[in-house]
């Protein structure tokens, strides 16, 4: 085969055939990244998704003899506990139902009745229940108590403020596929100088090991980010940066601004469309802004409901419940770019005509009333 036809045979793709992605571009992405928090602790940006961070932050820092209050508010709270407790540590849950928020009163109470507690995870928002804790005020009980303070903002990040540096949160794990509307192949978590100190100090911390965040401390941050400790996932980062630009062009308030109209407009829209239909998380001001649960009405199963919405507009974000929920939980995921009010207006329209054809002369449902609902909420 001659030079020019040997070349001629291989096709080029946007994806494929990348330069490396250098130490210094990973560094301004993972700058960019740190912006989103407003933090002066280190982040480090894991290459995998969210649950890489989340579980190597508990293996780092817990270890028998750790006294761990783990907050259960959703099925993040609980695979955190499974952790833990696999790591050595005492854990106590605090839950509460799945509709609800924690409050800083219950948390208060527990670490009285467990003095000597000094390890507290707390998931910020939950996607897959739809609801959001106060996080500054539990981070105020956390911090004068002195306990270490784990957080999982994956699905507030962007949707709401993340504030680790005023809320004192010293492991706080971020990822960009929720909100942020970005890859989910890629994560971050900023670590505080204590949160350092715990893993350190820690002899069965991760070391020479994927889940290590010890090893990006050591060979990435402490040799000034000079060499990076293997090829990054680059078109993840690739993404993860034009995500990051994306969110800095529209502004991260405005950003927050339209999940937090989003929500309230399918909560409203929700409640005017009747059916039988109803907001899971029973307060407003405990559901998140990042995602809309719904409850399913009374014998409907909520997975056929959603199969049905989807028959008629498959692009909509609406899904099923996951596990336990799949029968009675409808989930409008408006995360970023989805945070619009004709993605709200679609997916309850959606749902109000799937309701009425399975309900057929049952509960009556109201679409022009959840219009309307969901325009006079859009303000
Ligand atoms: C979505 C989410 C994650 C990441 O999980 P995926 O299901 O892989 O997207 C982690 N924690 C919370 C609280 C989440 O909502």
């Amino acid at each position: 085969m001659s030079e020019e036809s040997e070349e001629s045979t291989i096709v080029t793709h946007p994806f494929l055939d990348l330069a490396p992605l250098s130490a210094e571009h990973f560094a301004s992405i993972e700058r960019r990244v740190a912006g989103l928090l407003d933090t002066s602790q280190d982040v480090v940006i894991m290459q995998g998704e969210a649950l890489l961070p989340l579980e190597g932050a508990i293996r780092g820092t817990a270890r028998p003899g750790t006294v761990a209050l783990n907050i259960v508010t959703g099925p993040y709270g609980q695979t955190f506990g499974d952790w833990l407790r696999d790591s050595g540590a005492r854990v106590y849950d605090l839950a509460v139902p799945f509709h609800t928020a924690v409050t800083a009163e219950q948390v208060r109470d527990a670490l009285a009745e467990h003095p000597e507690t000094d390890f507290v995870s707390l998931v910020h928002a939950e996607a897959a229940t739809g609801n959001t804790n106060p996080v500054a005020e539990i981070g105020e009980v956390v911090r004068e108590h002195g306990a270490l303070f784990y957080l999982d903002a994956v699905a507030s990040i962007a949707a709401e403020p993340v504030l680790p540096d005023a809320w004192g949160v010293d492991l706080c794990v971020i990822g960009a596929q929720k909100a942020m509307g970005g890859p989910a192949g890629v994560s971050a978590v900023s670590v505080s100088a204590r949160a350092w100190e715990r893993m350190e100090s820690n002899p069965q911390a991760p070391r020479h090991s994927y889940l290590s965040l010890l090893d990006w401390k050591h060979r990435w941050i402490d040799g000034e980010r000079k060499a990076l400790l293997h090829a990054p996932a680059q078109l993840e980062m690739l993404a993860l940066e034009a995500c990051v630009e994306r969110i800095e062009a529209e502004g991260l308030d405005a950003l927050m601004a339209r999940h937090a109209r989003a929500a309230a407009a399918t909560r409203a829209g929700a409640l005017a469309l009747g059916g039988g239909i109803e907001p899971y998380v029973y307060e407003a001001r405990d559901a998140a802004p990042v995602a809309t649960t719904l409850r399913a009405p009374a014998g409907i199963d909520a997975s056929e409901l959603v199969a049905r919405a989807l028959a008629v507009d498959p692009v909509l974000p609406l899904v099923a419940g996951g596990g336990a929920l799949a029968k009675e939980m409808i989930r409008v995921n408006h995360y970023g770019p989805q945070a619009t009010r004709g993605v709200v207006q679609s997916s309850l329209a959606a749902l109000g005509g799937a309701l009425a054809e399975m309900e057929g002369t049952g509960a009556p449902v109201d679409l022009e009333g959840a219009r309307r609902a969901v325009a006079a909420a859009w303000v």
